[in-house]
């Protein structure tokens, strides 16, 4: 059973480092999708198998912080998934997206999940509200050996779906891309009939001794002994000659098909 704890210390909303936005706010601390590929996995403050802290009564503190600042786009889902399990029951993330909207500001969302669509009556009142699911399986027995508590990749196809009819900005962000894994092209297939855009990333790794690299290799020892001799150079360089090749296939599709693809990778 998970541990939800009240947190009041600290600041809900905090400075971002992507491009065109300010400001980010995370509703939770600590994220019980658990993804074991997760970089933030390598900072994490409470075993997110068992304990998700939360800021205690979110919109006054928030609504304090934003006094001052002129309305712009905040994003969400940096260090957290704003929708994961426990946002159905605590609503931190409805909270911060009511607030926001009755201030004039708007919502830049990434999540894994189709939980989203319970807030499409306000995301459609922004003026400018984006959500991105983040994708990077292509069939579901191999989602949940790397994320196994995310929700099915149809659901969050369905949901971004969903969002598009209802005139709510969409995207998608392919990440991580994992080389000899992530079948890219196919994914964007499925992904570009409902989204404005896709974002492109592969699997980033600091340290062979991070946690989300010690998870990683004992899942690609157990699940993919005869690739790992593959995968693991290509984690750790970016000049391999798989993401070479993928690039320059990337580039192709995107030209041929005239597709909104920013690849990263
Ligand atoms: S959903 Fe995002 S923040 Fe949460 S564990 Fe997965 S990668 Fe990390």
């Amino acid at each position: 059973m998970m541990n939800i704890k009240p947190y009041d210390n600290r600041p809900v909303l905090n400075p971002c480092t992507l491009e065109g936005r300010n400001y980010q706010v995370d509703p939770y601390i600590g994220c019980e999708h658990y993804c074991y590929y997760c970089y933030a996995l390598n900072q994490a403050e409470t075993d997110w198998s068992k304990e998700i802290l939360i800021h205690e009564d979110i919109a006054s503190q928030l609504e304090s912080e934003l006094e001052g600042i002129p309305p712009q786009t905040i994003y969400m889902g940096w260090q957290t998934d704003p929708y994961q399990p426990c946002e159905a029951e605590y609503r931190q993330t409805r909270q911060v997206i009511e607030l926001l909207l009755k201030k004039g500001f708007s919502a830049s969302i990434l999540t894994k999940s189709d939980l989203v669509l319970r807030d499409t009556d306000l995301l459609q009142k922004m003026n400018t509200a984006g959500v991105s699911a983040s994708v990077a399986f292509n069939d579901n027995r191999t989602r949940r050996l790397f994320e196994a508590y995310t929700v099915d990749n149809e659901k969050r196809i369905e949901a971004l779906r969903q969002l598009k009819e209802a005139g709510v900005r969409t995207g998608a962000l392919l990440c991580p891309v994992i080389p000899y894994i992530t079948d890219a092209i196919k994914l964007i297939d499925m992904l570009a009939p409902c989204t404005d855009v896709i974002w492109i990333y592969g699997l980033s790794i600091n340290d062979r001794s991070d946690q989300n690299w010690l998870n990683m290799q004992k899942i690609l020892s157990r699940e993919f002994p005869d690739l790992l001799e593959q995968i693991e150079p290509a984690i750790f360089s970016k000049e391999h000659f798989y993401w070479a090749q993928l690039r320059d296939d990337l580039v192709t599709l995107k030209n041929d098909r005239q597709l909104n693809l920013n690849i990263r990778l």
